[in-house]
């Protein structure tokens, strides 16, 4: 078959169990908890958004970029929020700037014990639980607000949009052909949103009406588990966040 080279790297991500949103711009599904991990590729930066929830999900991860950058390494991490299966694959990415949601520096290091306890109690194995939360890195670069990267070729924007599905929630938009918006836990598509006990119920829909104003009608929405949704399903699931907890 003849086939052009867009659709040549289109099959290569596909190949890799990517889901490719763009160009140089794509997110995994990764295996057992169905966590999102988003990749964007600039002209001089890597950025991995969530790493995982184990140091081999991490290690994995790290070998696929590497495939779908002609070798390069993942120089920019951002961390959606700090729960066990997007976070504890961070420290396979030595040298990475690490990114998170102000407060992400503290809570961290503080909460590893409860990390652990939650990603075994969820069904990752107990050395490996262990062993990430070990070596669990914390954000150096917290944002509160708005922070515009630039990855060479193209700029980025993390938005603390939160708090909601967590104390520390964290956003990731990318100009593309159609805006795309990774959105960490605050949109579930695979099952109803997980609503924790550091979930901030009374304040999620409101994080949602910012992540709807910041990524607009046309954005491609890509939540923390689950397939890709547009604004109408975000907009519908702010609706029924709010009826569940009765915010107004
Ligand atoms: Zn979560």
């Amino acid at each position: 078959m003849d086939m052009n080279g867009e659709d040549a790297r289109t099959e290569r991500w596909e190949e890799l169990g990517w889901e490719r949103l763009g160009e140089g711009v794509g997110r995994r599904r990764l295996p057992g908890w169905d966590a999102t991990a988003g990749l964007v590729i600039g002209r001089d930066a890597v950025l991995l958004y969530d790493t995982g929830a184990t140091l081999a999900q991490g290690a994995e991860l790290h070998a696929q970029v590497a495939e779908l950058t002609g070798g390069r390494r993942v120089t920019h991490v951002a961390l959606s929020h700090p729960h066990f299966d997007h976070v504890l694959g961070t420290a396979v990415f030595a040298g990475a700037e690490v990114f998170g949601a102000v407060g992400m520096d503290t809570l961290l290091p503080r909460d590893r014990e409860e990390l652990r306890t939650d990603a075994v109690r969820q069904g990752v194995d107990e050395r490996a639980a262990a062993e990430a939360a070990e070596v669990l890195v914390a954000p150096r670069h917290t944002v509160s607000g708005e922070w515009t990267l630039d990855l060479g070729g193209r700029q980025v924007l993390l938005a603390n949009v939160g708090p909601g599905h967590s104390g520390h929630d964290l956003a990731l938009l990318v100009p593309a052909e159609r805006e795309i918006v990774f959105c960490g836990d605050l949109v579930e598509e695979s099952g109803e949103p997980q609503a924790g006990p550091d979930a901030i119920p009374a304040r999620w829909p409101d994080a949602l009406d910012r992540l709807l104003a910041l990524g607009g009608d046309d954005a491609v929405y890509v939540p923390g588990h689950g397939a890709v949704v547009d604004a109408t399903f975000v907009r519908r699931q702010r609706h029924e966040l709010a009826r569940r907890f009765s915010v107004a």
